[in-house]
């Protein structure tokens, strides 16, 4: 078995979920310092592991998360280059491709004394629940101008030049409690208030890079009370900050429009999430992989994102960044799966953009 491959299993077998990655976290940086990496795990979670460069080259920093969406523990089987799952949990190749690849990058550079630059390994906390990690942590603590974010499904060789930016939005109607049986022209329904604002808003996929939510909603106490309050809460995404902002709109002008139309009242609060990013194909980071993959004949192309990751922060925090594929698929399903040649083809693409930087 391969040493990869091993460490790979090692790693998703360790409990993992967001909040409560303390432990996995303590097993990389453990591993890291035992590699010989000046490694410090921050007060917030978050895990710096440096390489000291052996040559003349720009510093380099890798990124990855240590935490998981919830799952049972994770129980996989091997089926020739896949690793799959027994179907009643998550694999957790998302990010444990990427922290199994990143601890194997280090071996495989010390071994074969491959020429580099300061190499940056940072291990971000909380990312699946809201980039937690990523907002936390300042970058001026990294010598990298640029951070490649190990942590997208697909085949080696894919790179994510762009990604959304969101709102989130949280919708509180308020109306007026009356008896339901005995005197209901005396209330005013939050939730018909409501029922009528979601049922107005442009929802689901709105154009090729715009998309809504409406994801939670509450309200009402007893079947014989007209409620007088009701909450929804959504989200908005778009990778044009403009569009985003119009879609924002519509959302409130229909919870406006709707509340007004029954003589309720709409309180709205809306929360900047995430920015987006956004290459044009000829920025010279986006050359610069090109050209590397080309080198040892890997495939290379790039994808726009629907979601968020930690390349939206650093790239908000000034650092350029963008995120490339750790060659499994599926992510958060029981049908989650890992290439194990994907995998390695990540390594030498990783091992060649070191010496190319
Ligand atoms: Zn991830």
């Amino acid at each position: 078995m391969s040493r990869l491959l091993e460490e790979f299993l090692a790693q998703i077998q360790m409990p993992s979920v967001s909040g409560q990655e303390g432990e996995f976290a303590g097993y990389l940086h453990r591993t890291f310092t035992d590699l010989g990496l000046e490694t410090e795990l921050d007060s917030d979670g978050n895990m710096l592991a440096v390489l000291k460069g052996n040559s003349q080259r720009e510093p380099l920093c890798f990124a990855a998360h240590s935490d998981t969406v919830p799952t049972a523990p994770v129980r996989y089987r091997l089926e020739g280059d896949w690793i799959r799952t027994q179907g009643d949990s998550i694999l957790s190749a998302d990010d444990k491709a990427a922290t199994s690849i990143l601890v194997e990058l280090v071996h495989a550079l010390q071994e074969d004394r491959i020429p580099h630059g300061d190499l940056e390994i940072l291990i971000t906390c909380q990312e699946e629940v809201g980039l937690f990690g990523a907002k936390r942590f300042d970058p001026n603590r990294l010598r990298s101008q640029k951070i490649l974010v190990l942590d997208h499904n697909g085949p080696a060789g894919g790179v994510i030049k762009s990604a959304p930016y969101a709102n989130r939005l949280q919708f509180e109607f308020h109306g007026k409690a009356a008896h339901a049986g005995g005197e209901p022209e005396r209330g005013i329904s939050a939730i018909q208030a409501m029922s009528f604002a979601i049922a107005r808003m442009p929802l689901g996929r709105i154009d090729e890079e715009t998309t809504a939510n409406i994801g939670i909603v509450s309200g009402g106490n007893a079947t014989n009370i007209v409620p007088d309050f009701a909450l929804a809460q959504g989200e908005a995404r778009s990778r044009s900050q403009e569009k985003l902002e119009r879609q924002t709109e519509a959302m409130l002008q229909a919870a406006k429009g709707a509340s007004e139309s029954l003589g309720a009242n709409v309180k709205v609060d809306v929360k900047a999430d995430y920015a987006g990013y956004a290459l044009p194909p000829n920025d010279p980071l986006l050359v610069w992989l090109r050209a590397a993959a080309l080198e040892i004949g890997l495939t290379f192309f790039t994808l726009d994102a629907g979601g968020a990751s930690d390349a939206n922060v650093f790239n908000l925090k000034g650092r350029k960044s963008v995120v490339l594929n750790c060659g499994y698929n599926n992510p958060h399903t029981f049908q989650e799966e890992a290439s194990l040649p994907e995998m390695l083809r990540l390594l030498d693409y990783l091992k060649i953009l070191i010496q190319r930087s």
